[in-house]
């Protein structure tokens, strides 16, 4: 396998080629059919698995992939090493920490949304080392610009985690009306931070594999806020009518 994807570019070139192909259809298909987990869980997609069991397993592919990739092919330079570093963090984060930060109350999540998460998660975290040890050194500017925005978003998305999970005591099922931070002003502020931080990790490697992540969160997480919105509006009489899905003040 090793092997297969340092002799030649074939393998990640179709797997960046099928990623996208995923996408492309995901994007319009999710402003449809909301994937079925979190508060859009529901019935008749087969069984689940508790929220913190399924984070773990649709998440740490990812971190394996990488490893596996970057250990056969060291990242090219010093500004790659360092973005490896932010993605191992990132992942590690994902996959052992934040499921133990989410409420046993959390919804189960579906073995097929695991399963298709786990199988993106290995094709990105492979294409993405795999870039990393082929990649030339960035421009000084756009790699600092990059990094500040990765730390932006990581710090928004996690600010606006924590105000969700800080909704529910210990024990307490349902859901509330969050009003701090960024929350006052988008349905999924958690999602917007995620987007600055893969697009800031885009800038600063320049790779296809990074930006083809960036198309693919967007085609995932898009769809996702905007039913967010729908179903808060839904829910909730008394929702800030001003409040958007995404973007503050746009859409
Ligand atoms: P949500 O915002 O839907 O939920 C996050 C947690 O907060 C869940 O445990 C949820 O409970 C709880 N929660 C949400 N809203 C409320 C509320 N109004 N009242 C009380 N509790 C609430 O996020 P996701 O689960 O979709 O995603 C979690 C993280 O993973 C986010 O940071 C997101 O950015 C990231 N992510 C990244 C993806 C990517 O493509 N890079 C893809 C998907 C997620 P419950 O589970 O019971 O609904």
């Amino acid at each position: 396998m090793i092997a297969l994807w340092q002799s030649g570019p074939e393998l990640y070139r179709a797997t960046l080629a099928l990623v996208s192909g995923v996408a492309l259809i995901t994007l319009p298909l999710l402003f449809f059919i909301s994937a079925p987990y979190g508060r859009h869980q529901r019935p008749g997609w087969g069984p689940t698995l508790s929220a913190r069991r399924g984070w773990t397993l649709m998440e740490a592919p990812a971190l394996i992939a990488f490893a596996v990739i970057a250990a056969a092919a060291a990242p090219a330079h010093g500004g790659a090493a360092i973005l490896a570093a932010l993605f191992l963090l990132h992942y590690t984060y994902r996959a052992l920490l934040f499921p133990r930060r989410l409420h046993r109350s959390a919804q189960p999540k579906p073995l097929l949304t695991v399963t298709l998460g786990a199988l993106f998660n290995s094709a990105n975290g492979a294409c993405i080392a795999f870039d990393l040890s082929r990649s030339i050194a960035p421009q000084p500017a756009w790699y600092a610009a990059g990094i500040i925005l990765f730390a932006f978003g990581a710090g928004l998305t996690h600010h606006a985690d924590s105000v969700l999970l800080a909704l529910r005591q210990p024990g307490e099922t349902g859901y509330k009306v969050p009003q701090a931070g960024l929350h006052r002003l988008v349905a999924a502020p958690n999602y917007l931070g995620e987007l600055l931080q893969w697009t800031g990790f885009a800038i600063a490697a320049a790779t296809p594999a990074a930006w083809v992540f960036v198309f693919f969160t967007v085609a995932n997480l898009a769809p996702r806020a905007r039913s967010h919105l729908l179903w808060y509006r839904q829910r909730f009489a008394d929702y800030p009518p001003q409040r958007r899905a995404l973007i503050p003040f746009i859409w």
